[in-house]
């Protein structure tokens, strides 16, 4: 088995937010409710702070060095158009695509649009003109779709997505390879909830054990989302969290590649 992580971009600054969706007065009622309930202690909580006052909701350069240094391909999800809650703008979006491809990442799409085909289209256009690939993959923001949505993709042209979430191996909807994956940051940390309920302990547990199903159900790709956002101290338990998942897999011997590689390799007879 050989393991894909990716991360999907959903913020960029705090500013994109003012006026256009209720993310800041969310945040703020999260990070009292942790701070209240004991889950995040005063340093991380004045962090949080910090990160508001310096505008900066993203940790992409970051999070590629460390991968870097892991010997994990970044893969990032980026997105082009806005709803629920992702507010920031394509020349913002240009900004990091810049940076991310200065770094050799490899870029898909974080889609908005999956009920609608001209849409989607449309976003896979606007991000292609954007960054000037030829192709490139997606993931739905909130994993949103329906019974057409993987479809659509294809249709449109995507050569990947990474949308689905299941212990299933990669598989082919048409000319599209669709990517399930397994393990998300915010279902072993918060399992439902909309601010942090489990301890670090509790999350490495759960990722054991969605690591060891893995293996059983014979996956040969591991699929693992982590949002940059969380690469930080003011995410104390997820930051670590992500830390110890990799070193984990690390330890077990997997190797870690990116979706444009997983594809080569099912691609080869
Ligand atoms: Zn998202």
């Amino acid at each position: 088995m050989k393991v894909i992580v990716s991360h999907d971009i959903d913020h960029i600054t705090v500013w994109e937010h003012l006026f256009k969706d209720t993310i800041i007065p969310k945040f703020m009622a999260r990070m009292h409710i942790e701070l209240f309930n004991g889950k995040i202690g005063i340093n991380e909580y004045t962090l949080r702070w910090a990160d508001f006052f310096k505008n900066k909701w993203q940790n992409i350069d970051e999070l590629i060095t460390f991968n870097n240094i892991h010997k994990v391909p970044s893969s990032f999800f980026i997105a082009v158009s806005n709803g629920v809650g992702l507010s920031y703008s394509n020349e913002s979006a240009l900004v990091w695509i810049n940076q991310m491809k200065k770094r050799n990442c490899e870029i898909g799409i974080h889609g908005i649009a999956f009920d609608n085909k001209a849409e989607i289209e449309k976003e896979l256009n606007t991000f292609l003109s954007l960054s000037g690939q030829k192709q490139c993959g997606i993931r739905m923001h909130y994993v949103r779709n329906n019974e057409n949505t993987f479809r659509y993709f294809d249709e449109a042209g995507y050569c990947y997505d990474s949308t689905e979430n299941s212990f299933k191996n990669p598989y082919k909807i048409g000319n599209m390879w669709e990517f399930p994956f397994q393990i998300m940051d915010g279902w072993v940390i918060e399992e439902g909830q909309r601010w942090q309920t489990r301890t670090l302990e509790q999350a490495k547990d759960t990722t054991k054990k969605l690591i060891d199903r893995a293996h059983t159900e014979n996956l040969n790709y591991l699929g693992i989302d982590f949002h940059d956002r969380y690469f930080s101290h003011s995410f104390k338990t997820w930051v670590e969290w992500y830390m110890w998942t990799i070193n984990y897999c690390s330890n077990q011997g997997l190797e870690f590649v990116n979706f444009t590689q997983a594809i080569q390799e099912l691609e080869t007879p």
